[in-house]
Parts: C-alpha cells; sequence; structure tokens
C-alpha cells in the first residue's frame, strides 16, 4: 500500500509540473497577440503567426497530457478505494475465525462461537485463510484405520483428524 501511495504522489507532481508550461505557453500567446496588433509589416505578421500556431499546439499538447494523466489519477484512485473494501472486507470476514488444534498438529480455523447460530458449523482452510481467501474443509470421506479426511477444493489441501468434526469441542485451542 505505501507503496502504491508513493507512486500516486508522484504521478500527481509529474501533472502539477505540466502547468507552468501551460501558464507559459498562453503568456507566449498574450504577447503574439499584442505584438500582432503593433506590426505592420505582413512578412512579420506571417512570423508572429507561425510562432503563434507553435505556441498553440505547444499548449493543446500539454493540456492533452495533464488530461490523460488525470483520468490515469482517477483510475488510479477506483482500484486503490476497490483494494481498501477489499481489505476491509476480508478483515470483517477473518475475524468470524480463530485457529484451532484439533491435535497431533492438525490446525483449522473455526468459526468462533457467537456465529455458530448464523451458519453451520465448519471449518476453513488454514493455506487459504493466508491468501484471505475463506475455503471451507469439505467431508471427504473416512481416513484409514480410523478418524476423518477433509479436503480444500480451492487448493487441494488435506487434513485428518481423529473423530473431530466441525462444531464438537476441541481440547486444545490456540
Ligand atoms: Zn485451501
Amino acid at each position: 500500500m505505501y507503496d502504491i501511495r508513493r507512486e500516486h504522489l508522484h504521478e500527481r507532481w509529474a501533472c502539477m509540473h505540466e502547468i507552468p508550461a501551460a501558464l507559459g505557453a498562453i503568456q507566449i500567446l498574450k504577447n503574439l497577440a499584442k505584438s500582432a496588433i503593433d506590426v505592420r509589416q505582413t512578412s512579420a505578421l506571417r512570423e508572429q503567426a507561425i510562432e503563434s500556431q507553435a505556441a498553440i499546439i505547444e499548449l493543446q499538447t500539454t493540456l492533452l497530457n495533464m488530461q490523460s494523466q488525470y483520468q490515469s489519477l482517477l483510475q488510479e484512485k477506483d482500484t486503490l478505494k476497490k483494494q481498501l473494501a477489499d481489505i476491509e472486507d476480508w478483515s470483517t470476514e477473518a475475524a468470524k475465525y480463530e485457529l484451532k488444534d484439533l491435535g497431533r498438529g492438525v490446525l483449522v480455523y473455526a468459526q468462533r462461537p457467537e456465529y455458530n447460530a448464523l451458519t453451520p458449523a465448519h471449518w476453513v482452510c488454514t493455506r487459504c485463510y493466508q491468501d484471505r481467501q475463506k475455503s471451507v474443509l469439505i467431508y471427504t470421506g473416512r481416513y484409514i484405520p480410523s478418524g476423518n479426511r477433509f479436503s480444500c477444493f480451492r487448493c487441494n489441501n488435506h487434513i485428518h483428524t481423529d473423530n473431530a468434526i466441525p462444531g464438537a469441542a476441541t481440547n486444545q485451542s490456540l
């Protein structure tokens, strides 16, 4: 996030630096207009017109660049807003779970008891949780010789428990 913001500021400064160039070009136009009134000779007028045309083109290019940079900044702002909203959404979702030790070093994220009334008890894959993804572990059968097997279909992670099932009290928690 820090680097993105620094880049954002850098681009804003690049945009701001175009303004003096635009103002300089406008000043040239003003001076040329004044000169055109004073000049009596046709050849001198032609020269002034050529200079004036070049200044207008420069001004137009500068303003188009500013417009383009402004559009980029708007798009970047939208992207950052979306990233921030995603982070906030995940933080809210992640706070509903706590790490549980099912024994023998088998870890899952289990729904905190206060949320059990809202959704059926379930476990979430620890590997996917680290990736800020909620992936429910699915019961995929008995584990020989005794126990249960749960699988994550997102990252293909499998865990083997004794007879623990989601929602049942475990005697170890972190
Ligand atoms: Zn997973």
